[in-house]
């Protein structure tokens, strides 16, 4: 009988194959996101439920193919194939073997809506399974505000004003919507990562975030027709940028806004202190080959003054990196934003009159010692000049200026790294929406002031 079944449920699924690229208009209020780790060949899933297990086919999710024998069901890819499952009960016993392509999805049967516990973990909606030559792909289908429901809560405080978490249950969702393509070459639309959002699922939701995905139901961020990709980051530091600036591409709702609610709030100002022997070791991991960091020359920043490019002068060479690169060289969590700047850990960098600094191309070097008031005179004896910001030398070819602050000797000692704000910098600083929410914005305004030109609107 079990066996009769089986050849079933397959022939409706030869007979009637779903497609798994292009969303059917069903499944239009649907997403796909891979969940948990990707599992081994060999490797089981445990997948359960409280009351009853059925499986159905994507597009039909009245009409069950097949009730399961209990509420519990182990999964594994077939042996030797990364296209097809085997489906065992609580007791071992052989179910059915079914397609990895995620056209058949797994439900709470006896419920009106379906919980779906993997490896312990609860999540609304579907499960389904996708093969593929890394392994198995845990893949929860879900409609996207129960989805929002576990994604709201992983990105922001719960606890943070009602408008903000408004604010950022709208950034959630079109954001969502905007980037469904992005893992569709996988099989599946978006992962429960940072690379797409965050997504805990059921365990993760909270009454206030749930609260606010239900009253922005179905709202979302437009600019020119189009659903706008709502990025967001922790804080802005006082000043957003623009995405060119960063990802290169120029998108006219995400230009750099002035932004004092991101001033006084967490990690609106940090500092890191660290040795030059853990800085050469960061790099030399990081493929920089230069010998020894003898100092830092920050070559070009933006207009809200994150670090476009710099230059790392070693004792046997130097490398010009950009700013984003040489923060995720040194660790994205340890250098916050790259809006930032470099010093000494002493005071002593500061322009005095018993201060010399001697410049050449590529950097300036500070020399020892009390002299008393210098001066700077050349080969001729004409005298140069210096003041707090500016360096002015004269050489056989004119005068030139540097800038003092901007280069940094750290050939002894450590460097201190001090910077405002964490993230990227593009679009909604998520401290800065809390903090308009305390000050009385509401979640459009906020959304407006952010995201440059948008409209709120009903998807
Ligand atoms: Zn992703």
């Amino acid at each position: 009988m079990k066996r009769n079944l089986i050849i079933f449920i397959a022939l409706i699924i030869i007979l009637f194959p779903s497609i798994s690229n292009g969303r059917t208009e069903e499944d239009l209020d649907y997403i796909d996101v891979k969940i948990g780790k990707t599992y081994e060949l060999l490797e089981r899933v445990r997948i359960s439920t409280d009351s009853g297990m059925s499986i159905y086919q994507k597009d039909d999710k009245v009409d069950a193919l097949m009730e399961l024998p209990g509420n519990t069901m182990y999964i594994s890819l077939s042996l030797g194939r990364y296209d097809e499952i085997d489906v065992y009960d609580d007791s071992n016993t052989y179910v059915a073997t079914l397609p990895a392509n995620g056209t058949v999805i797994f439900g709470e049967g006896d419920s009106e809506t379906s919980l779906m516990s993997v490896d312990g973990k609860k999540y609304r909606g579907y499960i389904t399974f996708i093969g593929s030559r890394n392994g198995l792909y845990v893949i929860n289908h879900v409609n996207i505000e129960d989805y929002l429901y576990g994604v709201v809560p992983k990105e922001i405080p719960s606890l943070s004003s009602e408008e903000a978490l408004k604010a950022q249950a709208v950034a959630a969702r079109s954001y969502a919507y905007s980037t469904m393509n992005k893992h569709i070459n996988e099989g599946f639309n978006v992962c429960d990562t940072t690379h797409c959002q965050v997504y805990g699922g059921y365990d993760a939701e909270q009454p206030t975030t749930n609260k606010a995905v239900d009253q922005t139901l179905g709202l979302v961020a437009e600019y020119d027709g189009n659903i706008a990709s709502t990025v967001f980051h922790s804080s802005s530091g006082g000043h957003t940028e623009s995405s060119e600036n960063v990802w290169g591409g120029r998108v006219p709702y995400l230009v750099a806004v002035e932004d004092p609610f991101s001033l006084n709030t967490v990690n609106s100002k940090w500092e890191i202190v660290m040795d030059s022997d853990s800085l050469n070791q960061k790099l030399m991991s990081g493929g920089i080959d230069i010998g020894e960091l003898r100092s830092i020359d920050i070559m070009e920043t933006t207009e809200s003054g994150r670090v476009v490019e710099l230059i790392l002068n070693g004792s046997r060479g130097s490398a010009e990196v950009s700013g984003e690169r040489f923060r995720s060289l040194i660790g994205t969590t340890t250098i916050k934003s790259t809006l930032f700047s470099v010093g000494t850990n002493t005071d002593s960098q500061d322009m005095n009159d018993s201060t010399i600094y001697a410049a050449t191309e590529r950097r300036i070097q500070m020399l020892e010692g009390d002299r008393g008031k210098i001066s700077i005179i050349s080969g001729d004896e004409r005298i140069g000049s210096y003041s707090d910001e500016s360096i002015a030398v004269i050489g056989d070819r004119g005068v030139f200026t540097y800038k003092t602050p901007e280069t940094v000797d750290i050939s002894r000692g450590s460097v201190v790294i001090s910077g405002r704000g964490f993230g990227h910098g593009i679009g909604m600083s998520q401290y800065g929406a809390i903090e308009m929410a305390k000050q009385g914005f509401d979640f459009e305004e906020i959304l407006e002031h952010y995201y440059t030109g948008i409209e709120i609107t009903k998807y």
